[in-house]
């Protein structure tokens, strides 16, 4: 039996003895099946040849795999009492990873933006004993279900210690982002808000390898989803993509910037 990993999304799927038909995370039109073909690896072979980091990302700190792995998000550990949220998921997690991760104090929770990140979820939640909170619009997505999923309905869930669940939609129906009420306050967005090179705004897709935009209206309810938040930093899924400070201002900024752009008013 092997743990089959989808080379282009990172997603794994349940024991078996050989690779899946496809990869449903690929075939749906906001990702894709690259050129050469779908193609299959292992946890085992994965940890062959990757390893991860843990490094500072801002005030928190990023796990990312190295050589750059799919679709190449790193994850973060977010302070949850004396314990940690994981927020956002990878696909490799090895003993050193393990090791790391403990010694920060380990895991108390999991929490991921949308499908693109489930990945490894079950692995990870399996190994720190803990539960994965993913918004109940998406369940469709999980191809590896596991007692550890809890799903969440709704607009807000609070996890306690300063840590709420938003539902933005937009690039997926249940779309979530992570609020952090320490200090100034921090959204995390995976790629539900984007953080792009021009750090005056961010940017929202339905697709973002295939460069999709959204209705005006999902925009617009993002917008209104974070609204009654304070924060001024940004981590979006990538090494580097944050907004350190007036994250708020780019946010409102940038929502009227897309109803601008769809009206022709640009
Ligand atoms: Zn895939
Ligand atoms: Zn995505």
């Amino acid at each position: 039996m092997e743990r089959f990993i989808c080379v282009a999304c990172g997603t794994q799927f349940p024991d078996a003895d050989s690779p899946p038909a496809g990869c449903p995370i690929c075939t749906d039109p906001r990702q894709y099946i690259p050129e050469g073909g779908q193609r299959w690896t292992t946890s085992a072979e994965l940890a062959s040849d990757h390893e991860n980091q843990v490094r500072d990302e801002g005030d928190l700190v990023g796990v990312g795999t190295e050589p750059s792995f799919a679709i190449g998000q790193r994850a973060l550990l977010v302070p949850f009492g004396d314990s940690n949220l994981l927020w956002d998921c990878i696909s490799l997690l090895d003993d050193v990873t393990a090791q790391e991760v403990d010694r920060r104090g380990g895991l108390a929770g999991i929490a991921i933006s949308h499908p693109h990140y489930y990945t490894a979820m079950v692995e990870w939640a399996h190994l720190f004993d803990c539960p994965i909170h993913l918004h109940a619009a998406d369940a469709e997505w999980v191809m590896r279900p596991d007692p550890a999923i809890q799903h969440w309905d709704g607009e807000v869930k609070e996890l306690g210690e300063g840590l709420t669940l938003i539902r933005g939609g937009g690039h997926f129906p249940g779309g979530t982002i992570l609020h952090r009420s320490d200090g100034a306050g921090a959204l995390l967005t995976g790629d539900i808000i984007q953080v792009i090179p021009d750090r005056t705004h961010v940017a929202f897709l339905w697709s973002y390898p295939n460069l999709v935009p959204l209705p005006e209206t999902a925009v617009q309810r993002i917008g209104a989803a974070v609204e009654p938040f304070d924060y001024d930093a940004i981590y979006g899924a990538w090494w580097g993509r944050l907004i350190p400070t007036g994250a708020k201002d780019v946010v409102r900024r940038s929502v009227e910037r897309y109803g601008a752009a769809l009206r022709g008013e640009l």
